[in-house]
C-alpha cells in the first residue's frame, strides 16, 4: 500500500482486511496498520474528487434535518447533552471560556445549543449548509482548518466531534488544535474506536468503519499516542456512547446479514431518502427490533471493558 503514516512517517503497513465503500458496496479499499506506531488508515487514499462523491447532499441531508422525525429529535438531545457537558468542563464564571470552535461541524447543531449558551461560536466544514435558525449568530468557515488562520491561544475549546477520522491530515489538524487553543483550554474529541469490540466483531461491516469516508481507524493507544506528543493531557476518556455504540451494533449486524446493502436501514432513516413508511422501512426497523437487545447488552460490556465502538477524549492543553 502507497502513502505515509502521518503520526510517524513511517511507510511500511500491514493490510489488515479489505472492504467495500459503504454507499455502494462495490468498491473495495484496504484497511492498513502502520507497523511502526500502529495509527490505522484506509488505502489506497481516494482521490479529491473521489472523496467529493461521499459527501454529497445524502450524506449531510438536505435542509435543516438529516434524519426523519424521531431520528432527528435524538440527534438534538444528544447536542444538547454533550453542549451541557461541555460547559461544565469550561466553566461558567465571566470571561472564562467564551470562544469555542468546532471543526467537521455539519450542520451546526452542537454550536447552536452551545450559542444559545452565550458562547462565541466558529465551525469549520467542508460544506456550506442552508442559513437558517441553526447557524445564526454562529460563524462558518468553509474549508480546510489551516486555511481559516486563527490567531495564536485564541479559543477556549475547540471540538472534533466524529470527524477526525475523515481529515487528510489528523495529526496536522491536532497540531494545529494546539496552537490555537490558549493554555489549559480544552479539546473534545470523539471518534470511532477502531480498538473496540464491534470493530473486532463486524470487521469490514462495522457501521463505524464508513469506508472510504474515514480515512483514519484510531484506538485509545494511538490518538492518546498523538495528544501527547503535541502537549495534550487526557482528562476524561471513555467509550461509552448510547448515541453511537447501540445503532452501530444494529446497523453492524444489519450490514453482516445483508451485505450486499450496506448500511441500508440507516439510508432510510435519512430524510432525503422519502421511504421512511416505506415497506422496505418497516422490515429493517423489524430486524433491528430484534437485534436491539443484543446491542443493548453489548453496549454495557464493552464499555465498562472500556472496548465500545466509540472514543471520547477530553484533554487539556499543558505548558510546554
Ligand atoms: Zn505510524
Amino acid at each position: 500500500m502507497n502513502g505515509q503514516c502521518p503520526s510517524c512517517g513511517e511507510t511500511g503497513c500491514d493490510v489488515l482486511f479489505s472492504g467495500p465503500d459503504f454507499d455502494s458496496g462495490t468498491v473495495r479499499f484496504a484497511v492498513c496498520r502502520c507497523r511502526t506506531c500502529g495509527l490505522v488508515r484506509t488505502g489506497p487514499r481516494p482521490s479529491d474528487e473521489e472523496l467529493g462523491r461521499y459527501y454529497s447532499v445524502p450524506y449531510y441531508g438536505a435542509g435543516q434535518a438529516k434524519f426523519s422525525g424521531p431520528a432527528e429529535a435524538i440527534t438534538r438531545f444528544f447536542n444538547n447533552l454533550r453542549a451541557k457537558e461541555i460547559r461544565s468542563r469550561l466553566g461558567q464564571g465571566p470571561g472564562e471560556g467564551r470562544r469555542v470552535l468546532d471543526i467537521g461541524c455539519g450542520r451546526g447543531r452542537l454550536l447552536a445549543a452551545l450559542r444559545d449558551m452565550g458562547y462565541e461560536c466558529h465551525g469549520v466544514e467542508r460544506n456550506e449548509f442552508p442559513a437558517g435558525d441553526t447557524t445564526r449568530d454562529i460563524t462558518l468557515h468553509i474549508g480546510d482548518l489551516k486555511d481559516c488562520a486563527f490567531e495564536n491561544g485564541s479559543f477556549d475549546a475547540v471540538i472534533i466531534w466524529h470527524a477526525l477520522e475523515h481529515f487528510g491530515d489528523p495529526v496536522e489538524t491536532v497540531r494545529e488544535s494546539a496552537r490555537i487553543l490558549r493554555k489549559g483550554g480544552l479539546l473534545a474529541i470523539a471518534v470511532p474506536n477502531f480498538g473496540s469490540m464491534q470493530s473486532s466483531l463486524f470487521r469490514r461491516n462495522w457501521f463505524h468503519l464508513d469506508l472510504p469516508r474515514h480515512l483514519y481507524h484510531f484506538t485509545p493507544q494511538t490518538l492518546t499516542g498523538i495528544l501527547k506528543h503535541f502537549g495534550f493531557a487526557v482528562v476524561s476518556s471513555t467509550t461509552f456512547s448510547a448515541e453511537q455504540n447501540i445503532f452501530g451494533f444494529v446497523q453492524s449486524a444489519l450490514n453482516a446479514m445483508a451485505p450486499r446493502c450496506p448500511n441500508r436501514f440507516y439510508s432510510l432513516l435519512k430524510k432525503t431518502s422519502g421511504a421512511a413508511s416505506s415497506a422496505a422501512f418497516i422490515g429493517w426497523a423489524a430486524l433491528a427490533a430484534c437485534i436491539f437487545p443484543f446491542a443493548a447488552a453489548e453496549y454495557l460490556v464493552s464499555g465498562i471493558a472500556g472496548k465500545g465502538a466509540s472514543l471520547i477524549l477530553y484533554s487539556r492543553k499543558q505548558d510546554l
